[in-house]
């Protein structure tokens, strides 16, 4: 197998664990779009529930339907908009909708999304909630880095939500769970610290937190390159002397984007430079020496952080984890219990 990607629920329960301290009382929602963020919706949603978790948040209607089919009874809700010809079909599975415009629907519980100022999905004003309504939240634009501008959205919720005490209010992501108490009001939706990544582009050990991910793979080819001698397309890493270049047997198409030339990553536990132009299937790293084939290489793990990557490639690690490709002809994905 070309590389292996190994999901701890240990950690994520551990995440949890973090999270639900820091939300003094108020109920954990994992968030588990997007297959989990990479890392397996079904996996990480039952781990999570484990720890203490009460409900699971997905983005679209299948994935609600898909974790209700393997989950069973546990509440779900769908975050993004359900498009009309879903909402049938989310009746019948009790996934709970999230209604950021237009009419409420019948027969489904419901959760009326405000707009505090992330200025997306949500609505201006709050309409008389019908008798669907169990929640009303919003969501943050910038917990992670503008606490002004975070006081200014607790606050416009806490006023337009302070006459709806039977209803569950639910504000915070990751960030707001960690950094602003007076955010977790009922509920929060955490997703990102959840996996053991920073919210804040930091480490996440600085929270608390641990990744739940390693991506690993090994070293598939050696060799010396004599000075002006160069690796990959566009010769864009071109040796100035007698270097050892390492070829590992991933790509862009696996998710380790083009744009990673440059960052480093564990080389039989050493740091490595990633040189010369990543391709659809492998990539260079920079030796120090001459090493076997097969020695290991950690893409993602201890020692390697997601966020390390996505300074490197100029976005975040949400963005990195996602786009992994866990088809199993390219990864052999495992799970720890
Ligand atoms: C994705 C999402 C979250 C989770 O955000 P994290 O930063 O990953 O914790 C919470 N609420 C909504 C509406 C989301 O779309």
């Amino acid at each position: 197998m070309r590389s292996e990607l190994t999901i701890d629920l240990g950690a994520i329960r551990r995440n949890a664990a973090v999270l639900r301290r820091a939300l003094q009382g108020a109920e954990l929602w994992a968030v588990v779009k997007a297959d989990g963020y990479g890392h397996g919706a079904v996996d990480v949603g039952g781990a999570a529930l484990e720890a203490g978790a009460t409900a699971l948040c997905v983005a679209t209607v299948p994935e609600g339907l898909a974790l209700r089919e393997v989950l069973g009874r546990v509440r779900v809700i769908v975050m993004g908009p359900a498009l009309s010809a879903e909402i049938a079909a989310a009746r019948t599975a009790e996934l709970e909708l999230v209604v950021a415009d237009g009419a409420i629907p019948e027969g489904v519980r419901v959760h009326l999304k405000l707009d505090t100022g992330m200025g997306r999905w949500g609505l201006s004003e709050l309409p008389g909630p019908t008798r669907e309504v169990v929640g009303l939240m919003s969501h943050f634009a910038s917990a992670d880095c503008d606490p002004a501008f975070t006081e200014t959205q607790i606050e416009r919720f806490r006023d337009a939500t302070v006459g709806y005490p039977e209803l569950t209010r639910h504000l915070a992501n990751s960030a707001g769970a960690l950094r602003y108490p007076a955010a977790a009001f009922d509920a929060a939706r955490c997703g990102i610290a959840l996996y053991g990544i920073s919210p804040f582009g930091e480490s996440a050990a600085a929270d608390g937190l641990q990744p739940a991910l390693r991506w690993e793979s090994e070293l598939a080819q050696v060799k010396p390159l004599e000075p002006g001698e160069s690796t990959g397309y566009g010769r864009r890493f071109t040796a100035e002397r007698p270097t050892w270049v390492g070829i590992v047997p991933v790509g862009y198409a696996d998710g380790f984007r083009r744009d990673l030339t440059g960052t480093e990553v564990l080389v039989a536990g050493e740091p490595c430079r990633v040189v010369g132009t990543i391709s659809m299937d492998a990539f260079a790293v920079e030796l120090g020496r001459e090493l076997p084939i097969g020695t290991p290489v950690t893409l993602i793990g201890p020692g390697v952080e997601a966020e390390a990557h996505a300074r490197v490639a100029g976005t975040i690690a949400y963005e990195l984890v996602t786009g992994l490709n866990r088809a199993s002809e390219r990864t052999r994905r495992i799970v720890v219990a």
